[in-house]
């Protein structure tokens, strides 16, 4: 299975990939994911790219092509791969296609995941994180048992410095400008498939592994 997930933030992306990458026993490459845990490590990569994601902007297309093309080299990726985030540029795209016209591969699907923007905004706003396990909760739709501790290891939850409202309207404007594209790409390549993701995760999870059980590693 080698799929991607596109969709604007706050539609489900991560949470889907998580599952699907458990049953299907498929690496999940986040590039938002990646890019946190280089910025909690102070890396290099992750003070470089620290501004841009406070603000809600995209990292520059070279450091994420770079980190996406390491990621599919590892053995984890042999039984197929879900890109959560990847690619956000048509130039990521196409940067996407060369390393897998290289490794002799190609896509299967690319999934849109489809959220009315008063949705997105909601989930977005009220999404709740944990720095240590990365367990994500929703005050709302997904609190946690103790308001603001980790149901799974007990550490504070925070709110992503980009899940505030000013970073939450650059990276829809951003999503419109520079993602969008992606779904005429991908349409154009006869790889897309459009979901609704408005229902709950349960629902969701059961539509998007009926499409792409046709896909699972033999
Ligand atoms: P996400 O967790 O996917 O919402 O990503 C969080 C932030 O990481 C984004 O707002 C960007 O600043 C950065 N980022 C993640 N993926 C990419 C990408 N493919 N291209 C550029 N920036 C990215």
């Amino acid at each position: 299975m080698r799929v991607v997930f596109l969709g604007a933030p706050g539609v489900g992306k991560g949470t889907q990939a998580d599952r699907l990458a458990v049953q299907y026993q498929v690496a999940k490459i986040s590039t938002g994911d990646l890019l946190r845990e280089a910025v909690r490590n102070r890396t290099a990569l992750g003070l470089a790219a620290k501004s841009y994601m406070d603000q809600g902007s995209l990292v520059p297309d070279s450091v994420v092509i770079g980190l996406v093309r390491e990621k599919l080299a590892d053995p984890s990726c042999v039984n197929g791969f879900i890109l959560d985030g990847f690619p956000r540029t048509v130039p990521q795209a196409e940067a996407l296609g060369t390393v897998l016209v290289a490794k002799g591969i190609a896509l299967d699907r690319v999934v849109n995941f489809q959220v009315s923007r008063e949705d997105v905004v909601r989930r977005l706003s009220g999404r709740r994180s944990c720095q240590k396990c990365q367990a994500t909760f929703h005050v709302d739709f997904a609190p946690s048992k103790m308001d603001g501790v980790c149901d799974r290891c007990g550490e504070p939850l925070v709110q992503r410095s980009d899940d505030r409202r000013e970073a939450i309207e650059t990276r829809l404007k951003v999503y419109d400008e520079q993602t969008a594209p992606l779904v005429r790409y991908y349409d154009e390549r006869r790889l897309l498939f459009p979901m609704d993701a408005s229902a709950g995760v349960d629902a969701v999870f059961q539509h998007l592994s009926q499409e792409l059980a046709q896909y699972r590693a033999i």
